[in-house]
């Protein structure tokens, strides 16, 4: 057995009340797709979320939602989006990995609960997601 040198360990921190607000607010836009800006910020690999933002002229639809990027403002704290499946498969799609924003992106499917939600990296990687 070869131990290397240990890298940091990604990893997703999310707020309790945080992932309470998602939930919720996919929840009301089912059946069509929910999505939210996720604020926070990232440290040795740790991302950390902490607020929500609701991105200015949104589009949604049972199989699509995005906003257009260029209305957003310049912002650091703006770490990844999530979004709903309301199909109920937590996989990104072609199209979200194509519309990938920030670092982080959260895909929550129905039935919408504290299980179905996960985190992915910009080349469709699963991140480890912990709620606290
Ligand atoms: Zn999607």
């Amino acid at each position: 057995m070869i131990f290397k040198k240990k890298r940091f360990e990604r990893k997703v921190i999310l707020q309790k009340n945080v992932l309470d607000s998602i939930l919720s607010y996919c929840q009301m836009k089912h059946p069509n797709e929910g999505i939210l800006i996720l604020k926070g910020k990232s440290k040795n690999g740790q991302i950390k979320i902490d607020g929500l933002v609701i991105p200015p002229f949104n589009y949604t639809g049972p199989t699509f939602a995005g906003f257009p990027h260029s209305f957003l403002p310049f912002d650091l704290s703006y770490i990844g989006i999530v979004h709903s499946h309301p199909s109920g498969s937590a996989e990104p799609s072609v199209t979200d990995l194509h519309n990938f924003f920030g670092l982080v992106s959260l895909i929550v499917k129905s039935p919408y609960d504290d299980d179905s939600i996960f985190a992915w990296d910009s080349s469709g990687n699963s991140i480890s997601l912990s709620i606290e």
